[in-house]
């Protein structure tokens, strides 16, 4: 039997030994009292890593997001962000459940946001409506594409928000995933923002953990917000030892999956009943099409299973396939063969 290849999502990516290893050697202390020293080293790497003057670690992205808004935002004030991002679809509704935010969502296509409706929904000091106090981005973008906000749309944004003093946070889940492809420094496409968080636990394979980056004063709330959230942690030198070794070794590797990613987009096009989306800057996500009016994303899902090969769900007749550290070209010319088989089927 060959075994199995998961292709839901890049968070399903288990740590190299070598990372583990990290672990048993890494100095430890009370982090909640600024003491775990492994902590505070990834957290001062992070941040010059991302050219912000400090960096906070947390449990997951989603507590990432969740503390940017809690230290951005004032109860009832208003976020503006893109319709499909992951804060405002895939959290549980935390934006009103706990942040007690509201969101306004504008359409972003291919990775670009649309300047004149994020600008016709900025709201300052009209006594019947909430104050906008944040802009919130996503790069890259959406789940399902995984696009790349190009740096000139992301520069307007930022001349935009000047205009009205209006923060921008970056929920840059995969940003690295965006600066290799790029070509292009984390920290210049930082530059344009006020806060980041990156996500440790996708392609880079790191077991647990996601950075929230920005200014001192801004991770010095932020700390005390994810506090509130009981999302202080003791000797997580544990979660940070995986972390510090997977910012050293595992963000060029990323250009990997990006370019399969792209083999893989070139060949499923190339295959009968499929059809892929094109625009944008791709990274490591695929999401074909089934063009085929008699079959749909369930039966091809239940006849991947078969081969052996998990892809998610993402539509009636899309699905999604994300690229990853455990995805090499024996396992893409698999998904190749089983696709093709399925569509000689139809
Ligand atoms: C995965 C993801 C998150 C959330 O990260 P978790 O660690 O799973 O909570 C947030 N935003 C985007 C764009 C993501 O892809």
């Amino acid at each position: 039997m060959n075994k199995m290849i998961d292709l839901r999502s890049d968070t399903v990516t288990t740590p190299p030994q070598a990372m583990l290893k990290e672990i048993l050697t890494a100095n430890l202390g009370d982090d909640i009292m600024g003491e775990d020293s492994t902590v505070n080293e990834l957290e001062k790497q992070a941040a010059e890593l991302l050219g912000m003057e400090d960096a906070l670690l947390l449990t997951s992205g989603t507590m990432a997001n969740q503390v940017a808004l809690m230290t951005f935002c004032q109860r009832g004030e208003e976020v503006i962000m893109g319709k499909e991002s992951h804060i405002y679809n895939l959290e549980g509704a935390a934006t009103s459940a706990v942040a007690q935010v509201q969101i306004k969502t504008v359409q972003v296509d291919n990775g670009v946001y649309d300047l004149k409706e994020i600008e016709k929904n900025i709201n300052i000091g009209d006594i019947q409506r909430a104050k906008t106090s944040l802009i919130s981005l996503e790069n890259t973008y959406n789940l399902n594409a995984g696009q790349i906000i190009p740096m000139d749309n992301l520069k307007e944004i930022k001349l935009l928000a000047n205009k009205y003093e209006i923060p921008i946070y970056m929920d840059g889940a995969r940003l690295f995933n965006a600066s290799i492809e790029l070509g292009i420094s984390p920290a210049d496409i930082c530059k344009e923002v006020d806060a980041v968080q990156f996500c440790l636990t996708k392609g880079l394979a790191a077991p647990i953990g996601s950075i929230l980056a920005g200014s001192k004063e801004f991770i010095d709330k932020a700390r005390f917000n994810k506090q509130r959230l009981g999302g202080g942690m003791r000797q997580a030198g544990i979660i940070a030892a995986p972390a510090i070794y997977a910012l050293n070794h595992m963000i060029d590797r990323l250009k990997d999956d990006n370019d399969r990613a792209d083999w893989l987009a070139q060949k499923i096009s190339d295959i009968p009943h499929f059809k892929i989306e094109t625009g944008g800057m791709r990274t490591n996500i695929v999401s074909p099409i089934i063009t085929h009016d008699q079959t749909d994303s369930l039966q091809l899902i239940n006849y991947l299973l078969e081969e052996g090969i998990k892809v998610k769900n993402i539509a009636e007749k899309q699905v999604r396939m994300i690229v990853h550290y455990q995805i090499e070209q024996e396992e893409l010319n698999r998904i190749i063969s089983a696709l093709e088989n399925f569509s000689s089927t139809l």
